[in-house]
């Protein structure tokens, strides 16, 4: 029964593929938005770290111990309500996330990502990831794509990074609390000591910045792909759909929070334009300017 059900998801996987490949073809469209158009005193910051938390639902933040996180937020913009898109799992999240649109608008191939605007406007960015799926969000041309390990030792190695090379762009990407979630239940006591844990290698990460000389040109930004309930998501329900968003640096607005709901897809192009990149007319998510002073 196990074999038919996953023979029958790879003959889907093919299906798709091929679907997927003879859709792609479309002309690029026109950029979006220029830096020329932002706002008269912006200055765009000249580094921006992105660490990302799979797993990590918004609706678990008020009982959560993450005093470094707590603290961006209070000193930064934050959401719990940003909305992942669906289904609500990992693969078509972090796509979206990078590439501000869902997979089934990204009609063009290559499709642009964070890291090709980074590797095209500035120079090139690094990418830690743990998920091995991860490492197809971009193309080995368009960033340097270093594998981790979701414990101490992985958040010291992305600081040690950042530390030599000043990236402008550096995107760490934990598989927690995701796991704990899957085998402990999401909101659980390991749940929450997780995202304890997690939030001490951010603080790794940050003081990397610190130790590097560039915490004043540094925004951080800090998000997830989705939430979870009980021991899973996927489904359309508020627990697996809203994630957190957290900006933080010294052009970004102070102890604001985002109104409303927004999309996971606005991510990239908010960090395109805190970076001042020219945003490509293909992503169908818009920066939140609204995290600026
Ligand atoms: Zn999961």
């Amino acid at each position: 029964m196990k074999k038919l059900f996953i023979k029958t998801l790879q003959v889907l996987a093919v299906l798709y593929f091929f679907i997927a490949v003879s859709c792609k073809g479309v002309e690029p469209a026109e950029i979006m938005l220029s830096v020329a158009e932002m706002p008269g005193s912006f200055t765009p910051a000249q580094h921006l770290v992105f660490i990302g938390l799979d797993g990590w639902g918004g609706a678990f933040m008020s009982r959560a111990n993450m005093p470094t996180v707590k603290r961006m937020m209070a000193q930064g913009v934050s959401s719990l309500n940003i909305r992942c898109i669906m289904p609500s799992i990992s693969w078509p999240n972090w796509s979206a996330l990078f590439s501000g649109a869902s997979p089934e608008d990204q009609n063009i191939d290559p499709f642009p990502t964070i890291f090709t605007l980074v590797n095209e406007q500035r120079s090139r960015p690094a990418l830690f990831y743990e998920w091995n799926d991860l490492q197809n969000i971009c193309s080995d041309e368009t960033a340097e794509k270093i594998r981790i390990l979701s414990d101490l030792e992985s958040a010291q190695r992305a600081a040690v990074y950042i530390m030599e090379n000043k990236p402008v762009f550096t995107a760490v990407v934990f598989n927690e609390p995701d796991s704990v979630g899957h085998n402990k239940g999401w909101g659980t006591r390991a749940y929450y000591t997780k995202l304890n844990e997690l939030d001490s290698y951010m603080a790794i990460i940050e003081q990397a910045v610190k130790d590097a000389g560039i915490y004043d040109n540094t925004v951080f930004v800090l998000s997830s792909d989705h939430g979870g309930l009980l021991w899973g998501h996927g489904f359309n329900m508020v627990s697996h759909r809203r994630i957190p968003l957290v900006v933080y640096g010294s052009i970004i607005r102070e102890g604001f929070v985002i109104p409303g709901s927004g999309s996971i897809c606005d991510i990239a192009p908010t960090m395109a334009a805190i970076l001042g990149l020219d945003i490509p007319g293909e992503w169908t998510g818009r920066p939140i300017l609204g995290v600026f002073k």
